[in-house]
């Protein structure tokens, strides 16, 4: 992997676990500090329409509460969300609360509530498989030497939902999704595997070029 050619203090909005790993280990060469506990705290409400919108929503949120106690440093964040061809690309950037849209419950829902809240929504199609895929907006919001910094990357992952639950590894909709070119689902690859073709892998890489020019 090439190293960027400065480093720089790497704080990541986001309190998914399986997110900040992915993020975490395509960034190693950077100091990473995982900022969980004060992204939740800040409680940003994701209500823009596109990735794109809350990934910014999500950076700019975490930027803005920390540039004055910290010099130099860039907040990353991730939107991104499973987009079915079939479900004219439900649940999208609803995909982390799928299950809960249209009941009284708020917020996400668990990962098996949106797979078996999907696999519904295909067999009411009479559908055991559909083309999908997996995009992602990653954000970058910062200040290094004194200049404001903000850009946006893109990451796509396409594969085919089954109908069926298959390997524990990953997360979200991970069991259900094989990508392209594999006759494993995304939860049976390793975590080396699933990282090296992922959808945030790509987005990120794009991000690691843009980071190299500044
Ligand atoms: P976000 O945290 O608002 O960006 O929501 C992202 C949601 O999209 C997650 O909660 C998952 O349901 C889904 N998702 C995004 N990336 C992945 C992935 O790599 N694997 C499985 N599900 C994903």
């Amino acid at each position: 992997m090439k190293k960027s050619s400065q480093t720089f203090k790497i704080l990541l909005a986001s309190s998914n676990q399986g997110k900040i790993n992915e993020i975490a280990q395509i960034f190693s060469d950077h100091e990473i500090i995982i900022k969980s506990q004060e992204f939740q705290r800040l409680n940003i409400e994701e209500n823009a329409k596109t990735f794109e919108g809350n990934a910014l929503l999500k950076a700019t949120g975490l930027y803005h509460s920390l540039k004055d106690s910290i010099e130099d440093f860039i907040v990353l964040s991730d939107d991104s969300g499973l987009c079915v061809d079939a479900l004219d690309g439900e649940p999208g950037i609803y995909s982390a609360r799928y299950a809960n849209i249209g009941t009284n419950k708020l917020g996400n829902a668990s990962d098996s509530a949106n797979i078996a809240h999907l696999l519904k929504k295909l067999s009411e199609k009479s559908l055991k498989h559909s083309r999908a895929k997996y995009i992602c907006a990653i954000a970058a919001v910062g200040r290094l030497g004194g200049k404001y910094i903000e850009n946006i990357e893109h990451g796509e992952l396409v594969g085919e939902i089954i109908d069926e639950i298959r390997g524990s590894n990953g997360f979200g909709y991970d069991s259900v999704f094989i990508p392209e070119g594999f006759d494993r689902s995304l939860a049976e690859l390793s975590f080396e595997e699933k990282n090296a073709i992922s959808h945030r892998k790509k987005g990120l890489e794009k991000m690691r070029l843009f980071f190299d020019d500044l």
